[in-house]
């Protein structure tokens, strides 16, 4: 694999394994104070910046309704 070709596959990981805000949210907010990265935005709806979640997890802990999910790693590239 060529160097190119590494950091292409490393950008589709990352971008893949994003921590995900599902419709189950109400909206406490708890996640989004959380995040070390501030990787999680509030309007309209609460969405995760890909570019700077680290997939810690934390949000997937703090959150009351499990509405929080981080997916497995999938290569997509
Ligand atoms: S997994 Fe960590 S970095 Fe990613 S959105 Fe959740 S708290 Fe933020
Ligand atoms: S902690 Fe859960 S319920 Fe609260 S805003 Fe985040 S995703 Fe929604």
């Amino acid at each position: 694999m060529t160097a190119a070709r590494a950091v292409t596959a490393a950008r589709a990981v990352t971008a893949a394994r994003a921590a995900v805000v599902t419709a189950d949210c109400q909206g406490c907010g708890a996640c989004l104070l959380t995040c070390p990265e501030h990787a999680i935005r509030p309007a309209p709806f609460l969405v995760v910046l890909e570019e700077l979640c680290t997939r810690c997890g934390e949000c997937v802990e703090v959150c009351p309704v499990d509405a929080v999910l981080l997916p497995e790693a999938e290569v997509i590239a």
